[in-house]
């Protein structure tokens, strides 16, 4: 299949576009902004090969996608493209706008015209868009969110999902676009930009820094292998159902402590701290987030039983598989770590 992945150089997308391009031997243009998020040292493996090319482009750019449409000639999409990161939606929401609402209203216009007037290529397109459970906003200490939750976001960047998803709905209701959206739970894994919770953690605690926590650390989420996601989402796109949602997540909820306990067991164990002593002892409660969503669960049932597909990764193997990693990829993450030395981010709302 011929695939437009948009945000291909980001953390998922490029496990995504490693996936199509390396296992499955898919072709891909990987259309990205390159945001400060991105990295095509990430697409790297499959980088040489025949079957990839990279545009440098915004989603919210109508020239620049059209351009990319006509002259890839794609049979798929999956738009990953997007501002990612929750505490910088509350200290600057505009690109979030930009990125997750009005690029996704332009994509959908530019899947539109692209579709016009080419009946054979409409009647076997297919356009993916992902999602997060975020949307759903926040679960008790009981249930799962599945395929029927209602919307409810609680920060800029889950309420910009959530509208670029309502565009994608009617789009698909009024003008009969192929869509299909995955909701899917926290991802980890190696690649991932130091900002967010687990890559900033590991890096902290290998470099003796204090480990924050938000509150009291007992926000729950659902943990997610990046590379258990992308097989999801390959095979989603190959067998599921045009017009259905899948729900995608990993069997793996822990608080944010366990996470970062875990990190520090792990780490103490493959790297002794020098001097010796636990890595618990760097962690520090820091004021909560604003809105902070206390817990996101999933139910898999449905793409477990429709497309066979499951998590195969345990949280504690994938969690040692990622320390693993940034232990062994300084060559990767140090650039970013340059950029961003891990201040805190989020607090316009205080
Ligand atoms: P990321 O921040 O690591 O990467 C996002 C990529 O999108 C970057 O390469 C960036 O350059 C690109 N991008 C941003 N705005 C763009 C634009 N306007 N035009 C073109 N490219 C643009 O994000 P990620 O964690 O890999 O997330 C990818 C997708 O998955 C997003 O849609 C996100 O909402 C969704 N998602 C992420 C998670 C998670 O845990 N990371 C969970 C559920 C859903």
């Amino acid at each position: 299949m011929k695939i437009i992945v948009t945000g291909g150089a980001g953390f998922i997308g490029s496990a995504v576009c490693r996936h199509l391009v390396g296992d499955r031997g898919d072709t891909v243009l990987n259309f990205d902004k390159l945001t400060y998020a991105s990295n095509l040292a990430s697409v790297a493996p499959v980088a040489d090969s025949p079957l990839y090319s990279f545009r440098q482009g915004d989603v919210a750019d109508a020239g620049a996608l059209g351009a990319a449409f006509e002259d890839f000639q794609p049979d798929a999409v999956i738009h990953m493209a997007a501002e990612t990161h929750v505490d910088r939606s509350i200290d600057s929401p505009r690109p979030f706008v930009d990125s997750n609402i009005l690029g996704v209203y332009n994509l959908l216009e530019t899947v539109r015209a692209y579709l016009r007037g080419r009946p054979v290529r409409a009647a076997s397109f297919r356009l993916l868009c992902l999602s997060t459970d975020e949307v759903f906003g926040s679960l008790g200490p009981e249930g799962l969110f599945d395929e029927t939750s209602p919307y409810k976001p609680s920060s800029p960047y889950s309420a910009s999902k959530a509208a670029g998803d309502h565009l994608a709905r009617a789009w698909a209701g009024t003008f009969g676009l192929p869509l299909m959206i995955a909701n899917t739970s926290n991802n980890y894994g190696p690649y991932q930009f130091p900002e967010k919770l687990i890559p900033l953690m590991i890096l902290h605690a290998l470099e003796g820094r204090p480990l924050p926590v938000y509150g009291k650390g007992d926000q729950v989420r659902d943990w997610l292998f990046v590379e258990d996601h992308a097989r999801a989402l390959a095979l989603v796109l190959e067998r599921g159902k045009i017009g259905e949602t899948y729900l995608i997540g990993g069997r793996g909820e822990r608080t944010n402590l366990q996470v970062v306990t875990g990190i520090c067991d792990i780490l103490d164990e493959m790297v002794p701290r020098p001097g010796g002593g636990s890595r618990r002892d760097l962690i520090s409660y820091v004021a909560d987030r604003p809105g902070h969503d206390v817990r996101y669960a999933i139910d898999v049932s449905k793409i477990e039983r429709e497309l066979g597909w499951t998590p195969q990764t345990s949280f504690e193997e994938g969690l040692r598989r990622t320390v693993r990693w940034y232990i062994e990829r300084e060559d990767w993450w140090r650039p970013l770590h340059n950029r961003y030395a891990g201040e805190r981010l989020g607090r316009a709302a205080e």
